[in-house]
């Protein structure tokens, strides 16, 4: 079987990249590597350099790889970047699935798993969160996201494009050997800027907002390592497939951390103690998002194996081996 996987150079992407080819499908990458890293690129998997708005340069991949499903993660993912710049995010991310989508409608591909997000959400009051909870996101990316989800649920009345859909919660980790792991520039995600004081890149992490309604006033994540957010991949691949119908799921451990707590548990992985400073809240920030897991428990027979600790144990190794990110631009 043959998966073409679109953002394969990135942080989600090049975990996901892994575990296709270590269960036995052949990938073709394509990514425009704005945001990705050749780095992070398995030499096992072909790899085309094109951004995925270019429709001619798309089309001939397509029709020359005839890949039997599309792992869609190219999309530009920073929700402060997105306040500012919101005509790039729907460039990118909307104009980008469109043409995504005519190419596979015009070359016969009808399988997609995409890369949504909990911010499609937006700010939600009851947790954990179902696929059923209202969305009403709060930002330009996570707008974004609901609307490409929008394009593939009509598409797939309209030409039968057969999606997944994975709301992810927090990605976090990486890959057990640390030779991928995650190096966005700029960096904005709390644990790779956590791990940033230990290796005397900052003087101490700022925790943005201490006064929010949650058990000791800091923000409440559900935090997911990246090769269980994989191991999703493949499977709903499989169900794909296997012939199932257009999904959404979602994507965490169903037990959520705070700030704080992720501190405590990054002390822990590196072994001392680690400079935190409190500071204003930042815009866009809703105080708790927790998944309720249980929709692809069920259906994709996906489980979460990794703790936070193990979360923590990859995210140090991978940034202790390169502390300078992946340092190829
Ligand atoms: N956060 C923080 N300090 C930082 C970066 C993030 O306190 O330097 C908080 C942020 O407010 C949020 C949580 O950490 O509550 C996770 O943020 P991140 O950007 O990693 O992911 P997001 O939840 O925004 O997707």
């Amino acid at each position: 079987m043959k998966i073409l996987i679109v953002g394969g150079a990135g942080y989600i992407g090049s975990h996901n990249v892994r575990l296709f080819l270590d269960r036995g499908y052949e990938v073709v990458i394509v990514d425009n590597l704005n945001t990705g890293h050749m780095s992070a690129v398995d030499k096992r998997a072909k790899f085309y350099k094109c951004d995925i708005r270019d429709k001619a340069e798309l089309k001939a991949i397509f029709e020359k790889e005839q890949p039997d499903g599309v792992v869609h993660f190219a999309a530009l993912s920073l929700v402060g970047v997105s306040m500012k710049q919101p005509l790039e995010y729907f460039s990118n991310n909307v104009y980008g699935m469109q043409i995504l989508l005519e190419v596979m409608k015009e070359t016969g591909v009808n399988k997609i798993v995409f890369s949504s997000s909990a911010a499609t959400y937006g700010d939600v009051e009851k947790m954990p969160i179902t696929e059923d909870t209202p969305t009403n996101p709060i930002n330009p990316y996570g707008e974004t996201k609901l609307m490409m989800e929008k394009m593939m649920k009509w598409c797939d009345m309209a030409y039968g494009i057969h999606y997944v859909s994975l709301r992810y919660f927090n990605a976090a980790g990486a890959y057990d050997d640390s030779s991928i792991g995650e190096d966005h520039n700029p960096e904005t995600h709390l644990i790779p800027l956590i791990l940033q004081v230990p290796l005397g890149k900052r003087d101490h992490i700022s925790v943005f907002g201490n006064d929010y309604d949650t058990r000791d006033g800091t923000c409440i994540r559900d935090y997911i390592h990246i090769m269980d957010l994989a191991d999703a991949h493949v499977r709903a691949i499989e169900y794909l497939l296997k012939g199932g119908e257009s999904q959404i799921f979602n994507l965490g451990t169903g037990d959520g951390q705070s700030v704080n707590e992720m501190i405590v548990a990054a002390e822990k992985a590196v072994g001392k103690p680690i400079k935190k400073e409190y500071a204003a809240r930042r815009a866009g920030d809703p105080a708790r998002l927790i998944a309720s897991n249980k929709k692809a428990k069920d259906i994709l027979g996906w489980e979460p194996k990794y703790s936070l600790d193990k979360i923590m144990e990859t995210a140090w190794l991978f940034h202790q081996k390169h502390p300078d990110g992946y340092n190829d631009k």
